[in-house]
């Protein structure tokens, strides 16, 4: 196997300049650096133009696996360091072209020099390594326009470096370059989606959770934790907001007709959410709310709902099909997890027949009806934060073979 010794790193979207590169850049290696903290011996070299990885004998395969989830990266070559002489380039490109070539491919060789004093020019080093992979190797097909493999070498000034895969990052914008944000996540399959959409625009999300014992069991709770470790993987750490919300829903289900026991309930979490998002610094709040999915997401359920707040509630999944979402959902990992049927917080007091048109002022009216203000501050004063880090786990084995039993 070919032993990589640096990646380069392409960045994405960055259109920007001056202070706003300079933060796309920070935050990037930043976000690096702590999906790599594992690996000690790793350097990383933030620069202008791209980023520089010194592997100094971490394993690529393992490195390339957590480079696939860091938003902001376009494009990532892995490549091999070798002296300035010809005859390291010859022999590290053989290797190289040895071990990615299969029958059939074309290839091109694509030469830079930034060093101008190196004995050889771009096109004298594409020929004589050409000339020389040619004498090596069978079945080798030149092709100028569009080569199966590019063998790409760089000369600089420190040295050669010499790489033969193009890899893709998954784009975005560094988490936190966009701001802070509460993203309401339930245990559904939609707001994971939701989630990771944020983050790929830039978003630092900070989880708020609803759940309400003694109606829902330790394990809702911990699935909507485990899902947050998957996600994390994204940008190396999420807080989890836990907040209960049995009180609020007790005292709706007492006193508010049937018909607005859904929309009064949503009026609340979106109120506790912004509190929530005011304490913690944030700038909006995320939810995974897909337009006329149920009756609390027509547009007239989100008139009524979204009344207790300016705060700009951003739903990114709002014009995803099902079925998109589900996709969405497989891609990034969180699926699996999503559909284990564990009790939601909103399955529990869900009536049998919400209204898909509720009145705004009928909620208003309702809702006038409670002691709104200090239902919002019990629950606020038993929040419980806890920081999340990648694939951490909190269903245990336990858990798992019940889900499975139901
Ligand atoms: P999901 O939408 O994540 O699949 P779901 O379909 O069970 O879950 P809905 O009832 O569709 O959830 O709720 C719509 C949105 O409201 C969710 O996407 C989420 O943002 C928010 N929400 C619902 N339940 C909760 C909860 N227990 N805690 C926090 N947010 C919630
Ligand atoms: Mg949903």
């Amino acid at each position: 196997m070919v032993k990589y010794t640096e990646v380069m790193i392409r960045y994405g979207e960055l259109s920007t300049k001056g202070k706003n590169r300079k933060d796309f850049i920070g935050r990037l290696a930043g976000n690096v650096t702590r999906v790599l903290n594992d690996f000690p011996e790793i350097e990383i070299h933030p620069r202008h133009d791209r980023m520089h990885i010194v592997l100094n004998d971490a394993p690529f395969e393992e490195i390339d696996k957590r480079l696939k989830k860091v938003f902001g990266i376009q494009t990532y070559s892995p490549a091999i360091k070798v002296p300035k002489t010809l005859e390291d380039i010859e022999k590290t490109s053989l290797e190289l072209m040895q071990a990615t070539f299969k029958d059939g491919m074309t290839f091109k060789v694509n030469t830079k020099r930034s060093d101008h004093q190196f004995e050889y020019d771009t096109n004298q080093i594409n020929n004589m390594v050409g000339d020389y992979l040619f004498d090596r190797m069978d079945n080798l097909k030149a092709e100028m326009k569009h080569p199966d493999l590019v063998l790409r070498i760089e000369v600089r000034q420190d040295a050669v470096y010499i790489s033969n895969q193009l890899l893709h990052g998954i784009g975005g914008m560094p988490v936190g370059t966009a701001g802070k944000a509460v993203m309401m996540l339930s245990g559904g399959i939609d707001s994971p989606v939701a989630s990771y959409l944020a983050m790929k625009r830039g978003v630092e999300i900070e989880m708020v959770h609803f759940f309400s014992p003694p109606y829902t069991t330790e394990k809702a709770l911990a699935k909507a934790k485990e899902l947050t470790g998957i996600l994390a993987n994204f940008c190396g750490k999420i807080n989890f907001i836990a907040v209960p919300f049995a009180e609020i829903q007790e005292t709706i289900k007492e006193k508010i007709p049937e018909g607005y026991l859904m929309t009064v309930q949503r009026r609340f979490m979106l109120q506790l959410a912004d509190r929530i998002r005011e304490q913690r610094g944030g700038l909006a709040i995320f939810n995974g709310e897909s337009v006329g999915q149920v009756a609390s997401q027509t547009l007239e359920s989100m008139v009524a709902i979204n009344d207790v707040t300016t705060t700009p509630v951003i739903r990114p999944v709002a014009t995803m099909d099902k079925t998109e979402i589900i996709e969405r959902a497989e891609e990034i990992g969180t699926f699996d997890l999503s559909i284990q049927p564990f009790e939601d917080c909103c399955t529990i007091f869900a009536p049998p027949r919400p209204k898909t048109k509720p009145k705004l002022d009928k909620a208003r009216e309702y809702e006038d009806r409670l002691d709104a203000e200090g239902l919002i501050e019990r629950a606020m004063a038993g929040i419980n934060i806890t920081p999340i880090y990648p694939n951490q786990t909190f269903l245990d084995d336990k858990a798992q073979e019940d889900a499975d039993l139901l």
